[in-house]
């Protein structure tokens, strides 16, 4: 029977081992920590939004790298095969706001059970506590020649012992994932190996990250969370990015799903410079209606004082940060308060300015963005071009999609396209 290793217990890493015992071959799934699917238990905040119920168009809309080299995964195994596949394995799901799809019971680690259970079932060599510490492969001698070499075997530690092994195959799939939260056992070791064996990886960035924030006074908003505001950012007075729906606020910056995506589509630019990010916190109001509420909260609390006549209107904990931005005395009484004062308020609060410095780490990443060039790979069966009988699959690639269940769709339909296909080659 044809022998495959497939390294890496992650999403990927299971799916590809399932399908390709499915489909006939001897499988030997090789993980280095001690259980699998360490990443996906904290998906989703521990109830690991699983894929996505979306149409075709929302999913290839969610894909922020490299749309067209998924096509063709996407098709062989869609989001909805997905479903199909979970509910053949008996796990119940749940589709919840903008499609996003958890298991019934909120708990990953049932996602991992099923998985593991048909692991067992399919008669995959689990390895666990097992590194690979080296792909090794035969006719090195030609690195620039497509295809002059073909995969021989891996080099391997068991970790509780540091014994080292070599177990020979033909056929070895990467699906190490990419370098963020590391202490899940993502820590690029495939980046490393496709280097060695001739491959290229794009610049690697931290996506889906919450991002730096330069003013002095955001350590005073730490905690407040926003809801339908809407954000755009600017370069250089250029508007590159929009979006509406919730953000909140870190001791060092901004966070939360509007800005995590932010980071996807804008976080290139902040390697080399800053960006004005611009928070309308009324999107609701033009600026005409949001004077005319003001004009009515002030009427009602005539005798107060602008501090303390802002409460209908915005969070408490906002509150002394738009005053002081709007340079208006907080002690006015506000039937004091002139027209263009009460614009500067207006325009405050329409455009709340903030400037982002950088992305946060690696360390605070939901994905990394970047990785093995999608060019020196094959679309449909994830071979490389390479090294013949080499294989990637899921975050290792250079691929990656907002939130919403969109990375983990892609790393399942990868795994999917890889163990179906490697037969048939
Ligand atoms: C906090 C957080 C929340 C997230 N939530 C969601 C969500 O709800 N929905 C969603 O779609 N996506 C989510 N993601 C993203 C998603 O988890 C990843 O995109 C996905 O897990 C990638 O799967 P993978 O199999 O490619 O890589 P990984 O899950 O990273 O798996 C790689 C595996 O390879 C193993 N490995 C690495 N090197 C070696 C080696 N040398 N030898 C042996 N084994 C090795 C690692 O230990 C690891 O288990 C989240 C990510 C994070 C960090």
């Amino acid at each position: 029977m044809e022998k495959v290793i497939v390294i890496g217990g992650g999403a990927a890493g299971m799916m590809t081992a399932i399908t390709a015992a499915r489909h006939g071959l001897d499988v030997t799934l090789v993980e280095k920590n001690e259980k699998l699917g360490k990443k996906l238990f904290i998906t989703g905040k521990g109830r690991c939004n699983v894929t996505n119920a979306g149409d075709e168009e929302d999913i290839r809309n969610s894909i922020c790298s490299n749309e067209k080299f998924m096509y063709s995964s996407l098709a062989t195994f869609s989001n909805y095969d997905m479903l199909g596949f979970l509910d053949e394995l008996g796990l119940r799901i749940k589709v919840e706001r903008g499609n996003r799809v958890f298991p019934e019971s909120d708990h990953s680690s049932d996602v991992i059970r099923v998985l593991e259970h048909e692991l067992k079932n399919l008669g995959v060599n689990i390895m666990l506590n097992t590194q690979v510490l080296e792909i090794l492969c035969d006719g090195m001698g030609d690195k620039q020649e497509d295809y002059s070499r073909r995969i021989s075997g891996v080099k391997i530690k068991h970790i509780n012992n540091d014994k080292i092994e070599l177990i020979h195959t033909s056929r070895v799939v990467v699906a190490t994932g990419g370098i963020s939260y590391p202490q899940t056992g993502s820590t690029g070791d495939g980046f490393k190996w496709a280097k060695e064996l001739g491959h290229t990886v794009t610049t690697l960035l931290p996506g889906l990250v919450p991002i730096q924030v330069k003013e002095d006074f955001i350590p005073r908003l730490m905690g407040l969370s926003l809801k339908n505001v809407e954000i755009s950012i600017f370069d250089n007075n250029k508007k590159i990015h929009s979006d509406f729906g919730e953000m909140l606020f870190t001791h060092f910056g901004v966070s939360g799903p509007i800005i995590l995506s932010a980071s996807s589509k804008v976080g290139e630019r902040l390697k080399d410079k800053e960006l004005d990010l611009y928070i309308d916190l009324k999107p609701a109001l033009t600026k005409e209606q949001l004077d005319e509420r003001i004009l009515r909260d002030f009427d009602e609390l005539k005798n107060k004082a602008f501090k303390n006549s802002l409460d209908k209107l915005l969070p408490k904990k906002i509150i002394p940060i738009v005053i002081e931005m709007t340079g208006i005395n907080p002690n006015t009484k506000v039937n004091e308060i002139r027209k263009e004062q009460r614009a500067m308020l207006v325009d405050c609060l329409k455009n709340f300015h903030l400037t982002l410095t950088n992305l946060r780490g690696f360390n605070e990443a939901i994905i990394t963005r970047g990785g093995i060039n999608c060019k020196e790979v094959n679309p449909k069966t994830l071979e490389s071009k390479k090294v013949l009988g080499l294989y990637f699959a899921g975050e290792v690639m250079d691929v990656d999609a907002l939130t919403g269940g969109f990375n983990l769709q892609m790393a399942w339909s990868m795994g999917y396209a890889c163990g179906s296909h490697m037969l048939s080659e």
